[in-house]
């Protein structure tokens, strides 16, 4: 009898950057709706205490929302406090209420606390049960971390293969880069062997601009596998939908930035994950 073909494994990426305001959240919550409008199944984990992906995605995170501070502090289970998407058929999402903020100081004294997320993920029964990503339920998980290298951000790094890092085209682009990298490699040492840059998007993108042009130029000489052949321009239309609780993709999809989004969201997925 023929071989039995392996449902493909699910894409946990970690969108980080320490900088704050380079396009964390602009990015996770648009490639995650622009990968389910292309048929992935996607979750979006919201790991900021901001819970601004919360916002964009339409989910509830007023204080006491079931949310990832229950995953990660309270140690419940993914399927206990995961939403769909309201407008977005094929996204579920994690939302982060305020309560997170106090996560960084309550987990550590937790025990394996940098693991919590990447327990969660696996269906620890230590913690949970039932193995959400054993099930392949998702294609794609899209975790969106805060503007630090703490133990939030420490988590998603341990709980994912693939680092997604946008990068803003304005002075200053590669500043900082060098710590967060310095950071990935301590977590391949100690923690997560798994752990690989394999995507970098240069954001805010204005074509007009020769440093635009010359920042993407230098990040991908720097990165010559990883940055997506696409950009994503400045716009409006990108920076307005979170205030109307929608992405870009269904507040303005045939705007520059969704269809920028859309293009990166196919190329994510016709490269593939890394080897
Ligand atoms: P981070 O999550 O890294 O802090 P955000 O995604 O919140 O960054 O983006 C920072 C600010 O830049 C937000 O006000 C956002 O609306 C805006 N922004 C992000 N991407 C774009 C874009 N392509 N065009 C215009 N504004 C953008
Ligand atoms: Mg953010």
């Amino acid at each position: 009898s023929p071989p039995m073909a392996r449902p493909p494994a699910t894409r946990v990426m970690v969108v980080a950057n320490q900088k704050g305001g380079v396009g964390k959240t602009t990015t996770t919550v648009n490639v995650a709706a622009a990968l389910a409008q292309v048929g992935q199944r996607v979750l979006v984990i919201d790991l900021d205490p901001q819970g601004n992906a919360s916002t964009a995605l339409n989910v509830e995170h007023q204080r006491g929302v079931p949310s990832t501070y229950d995953v990660l502090v309270e140690g419940k289970r993914l399927a206990e406090v995961v939403v769909p998407a309201p407008d977005l058929p094929g996204l579920d999402v994690v939302p982060a209420t305020i309560d997170l903020a106090g996560a960084e100081i309550e987990l550590v004294s937790v025990v394996a606390r940098e693991s919590r997320l990447d327990r969660a993920l696996r269906g620890d029964h230590r913690i949970g049960s039932a193995a959400e990503l054993g099930q392949n339920r998702y294609d794609f998980v899209l975790i969106d971390c805060p503007p630090s290298l703490g133990l939030l951000t420490l988590n998603a790094l341990v709980a994912g293969a693939e680092m997604l890092i946008p990068i803003q085209a304005e002075y200053y682009a590669l500043e900082g880069l060098g710590q967060l990298l310095e950071t990935v490699e301590m977590v391949r040492q100690h923690l997560n062997p798994r752990l690989s840059v394999s995507t970098i998007l240069v954001t805010m993108y204005d074509a007009r601009t020769r440093l635009a042009a010359g920042v993407a130029e230098e990040v991908r000489g720097h990165f010559t596998h990883q940055v997506l052949r696409t950009t994503i321009p400045r716009s409006v239309r990108v920076s307005e939908a979170p205030s109307y609780g929608q992405t870009v993709m269904t507040y303005d999809p045939s705007s520059p930035g969704a269809l920028s989004y859309l293009e990166a969201a196919r190329e994510i997925v016709s490269k593939g994950a890394p080897a």
